[in-house]
């Protein structure tokens, strides 16, 4: 077992209101996906079309087939499991994702796929066959960490790409995201084809690591999330000119590091100016040509920025827009921007949302009605059918980082939430 999973389950005190669940599978299915990609610096990375994902996304499939779901993966990597229900013709669906960010925790994602899992294994144990079908997806590259562009899976779901413009995104090694399909055995091709009919579904639930600070602060079990910020990345790209670092003068040059480097430094500033919930960063720079000699001709810099108000999140960005290109007029650079993701915020549907609040209630569990900051897929699903989300706390607010923890005891209750709403949404859906 893997030693972080091993403390994980040690640390768990058994607690009669878990008894049911089927524990050993959760656990066993967590470590068998933890075990692959783990880094040496102490966390995960799995990306998306490499051997590692594919190893993942094996025992995923396996705990599905073994709970008696049918499992169909789509042209894009999107895996669903579908257990049929007494009625066939609509599903209510849950899920999450399972890459990583490089060097990642252990739960973000992941802990989505293998809570619905655990969840509805439960539910068809005590219930028998549910009244409507219910599928778990396991969306393709939600973080975006090869290809910089994220939510690929339900974005293809959802019928929002742009199959030609997707094919060209290149990793840091240059391999193209058509490349990387085919060598993972999919077909770029057929990416429409991963499109579904949305009205197939009663709706779709996302169980997710709250990724903040804000349920352990206040001491509460369950987060009800209200409505989740859109993230946005702008890439501002400088061009200066790469001369020798001896022989150009200081007075002389066009740095594109420098110019890049005052836009990086004025950005911290500007959210404050816009919203109290505004937030913006730059986490990754290419700088070219890199060398120790040389000054920089060329250095991109990807902003991210998010907000759960839509006219504050676009009035920050034009602002920044500003700011960069008054930088690059100064310093006599040459300014590129593009924007490679715009998600506009998404609120949750306030039915899910109450029956989330009321199985809360029920379990005695702590709760508090919260906004996501983070983007996940249930912004692109919950844009075409009623969607609502579970936050389990986060320690130290800790995500995206080896240090990422919920204790096996916060995973279980949110476990609990999530089986419990399955039933009042099942029971409570009428056709219309
Ligand atoms: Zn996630």
């Amino acid at each position: 077992m893997d030693n972080r999973v091993r403390r994980w389950k040690e640390e768990y005190k058994p607690l009669p209101r878990h008894t049911h669940l089927p524990m050993n599978h959760f656990i066993t299915y967590f470590d068998a996906v933890n075990s692959i990609g783990a880094t040496e610096a102490g966390g995960n990375s799995r990306f998306p079309y490499t051997s590692e994902y594919r190893e993942a996304i094996e025992w995923v499939k396996k705990w599905m087939r073994e709970i008696g779901m049918s499992v169909q993966e789509d042209a894009i990597g999107n895996v669903y499991g579908k257990i049929k229900g007494i009625h066939t013709h609509k599903s209510l669906m849950l899920g999450s994702h399972i890459d990583t960010v490089p060097n990642g925790g252990m739960f973000d994602g992941l802990l989505g796929v293998l809570s619905a899992l655990t969840a509805v294994e439960s539910f068809i144990e005590r219930n028998g066959m549910p009244k409507w079908s219910i599928e778990v997806a396991v969306f393709a590259d939600e973080e975006g960490s090869r290809f910089n562009h994220g939510l690929l899976g339900s974005r293809a779901m959802i019928g929002e790409i742009d199959e030609e413009a997707l094919l060209t995104y290149r990793d840091d090694e240059d391999t193209t995201l058509s490349e990387a399909m085919t060598a993972d055995g999919l077909n770029p091709d057929g990416l429409k084809s991963a499109e579904r009919d949305m009205d197939e579904f009663i709706g779709y639930l996302e169980l997710h690591i709250e990724q903040g600070l804000v349920l352990e602060t206040n001491k509460q079990q369950i987060g009800v999330v209200e409505g989740i910020a859109g993230p946005a990345r702008e890439t501002f790209t400088f061009i200066g000119s790469a001369d020798h670092a001896g022989n150009t003068p200081m007075n002389m040059r066009q740095d594109a590091l420098i110019g890049a480097s005052e836009l990086i430094t004025s950005i911290e500033q500007l959210p404050a100016k816009y919203s109290d919930t505004a937030v913006a960063t730059v986490g990754k720079i290419t700088n070219s040509p890199n060398g120790t000699n040389v000054i920089a001709g060329k250095t991109t810099v990807t902003v991210d920025i998010r907000d759960i108000d839509r006219d504050a999140r676009e009035n920050l960005i034009d602002a920044i827009k500003e700011r960069a290109s008054s930088i690059a007029k100064t310093r006599g650079l040459r300014l590129e921007t593009s924007n490679s993701i715009r998600v506009e915020p998404v609120h949750m549907n306030d039915e899910m949302t109450n029956m989330i609040e009321e199985s809360t209630n029920e379990l005695n569990l702590t709760y508090r009605r919260m906004p996501s900051g983070a983007g996940h897929d249930a912004m692109l699903v919950g844009k075409k059918i009623p969607t609502g989300m579970i936050f389990v706390p986060s320690k130290n607010g800790k995500s995206h980082t080896p240090e990422e923890w919920t204790s096996l005891t916060e995973c279980l209750d949110g476990i609990l939430v999530m089986e419990r709403t399955i039933g009042k949404i099942l029971s409570g859906y009428k056709e219309s």
